[in-house]
């Protein structure tokens, strides 16, 4: 199946609550316009250095999320070409985005990611401190919270991710009843191409899928 039959099998499958973000890293500007010329809406990008190539060619006929581990010193970059930042996992991150948001004169909407497998080397905030730390971010003024994300850890049987998504879900409602300031609890991002559909059972409303869509990345 090439991209644009994978992208229409996709979208008609998806309930139309839950929005496809396509995951591009590693894909050329042509896999991206295909995917885009099906349907796709939102692209996710992991890279900063990849987006300054492809975003000149595609521009804001999409909207953009980045989905990859924020560098500190390509904060200002990545505030300035993004509509979503979908894995903050510090207040330190929090006050640079909101620091260069201030200047620009944006309020920039994020979800904190969550270690949801309490994986030691993995990123993302531990279950357990989630909502502490969105409290703290909720005092930026020109941040926005919008939900959370979460990767899980990798299982050879995707079924065994259900409780790491279930616990997502469970922090997620916690959360939006505490009723903060600059926090809406609008996204759940969780579900990839092998655990799309679990994670939808369990409440995502954003899923990130790449390699469905493209086919296995060659870089
Ligand atoms: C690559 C990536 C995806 C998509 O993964 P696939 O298995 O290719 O669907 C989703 N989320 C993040 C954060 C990624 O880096």
């Amino acid at each position: 199946m090439n991209i644009k039959e994978k992208v229409k099998e996709l979208l008609d499958e998806i309930p139309s609550n839950v929005l496809l973000v396509a995951a591009v890293k590693g894909r050329t500007v042509a896999e991206i316009e295909e995917a885009i010329g099906a349907g796709i809406r939102v692209v996710g990008e992991n890279y900063l250095q990849e987006t300054q190539e492809v975003f000149p060619k595609i521009g804001q006929k999409v909207e953009w999320h980045f989905i990859g581990q924020i560098q500190q010193r390509k904060v200002k970059k990545i505030v300035e070409m993004f509509n979503i930042i979908e894995a903050v996992d510090s207040l330190q991150t929090a006050s640079e985005i909101n620091k260069y948001c201030a200047i620009l004169g944006k309020k920039m909407p994020i979800l904190i990611e969550v270690n949801s497998g309490r994986e030691p080397q993995k990123s993302g905030v531990m279950p357990e401190d989630v909502e502490q730390i969105i409290e703290q971010i909720s005092a930026l003024p020109n941040i926005k919270v919008e939900g959370l994300m979460t990767m899980g850890p990798i299982f050879d049987n995707p079924e065994e991710i259900r409780p790491h998504f279930k616990l997502t879900k469970e922090i997620f409602e916690k959360v939006r009843k505490m009723h903060l300031e600059n926090v809406e609890m609008k996204y759940l991002s969780m579900g990839m191409s092998d655990s799309y559909k679990i994670a939808i059972e369990e409440g995502a409303n954003i899923v990130r899928i790449g390699t469905l869509i493209f086919g296995p990345r060659v870089k």
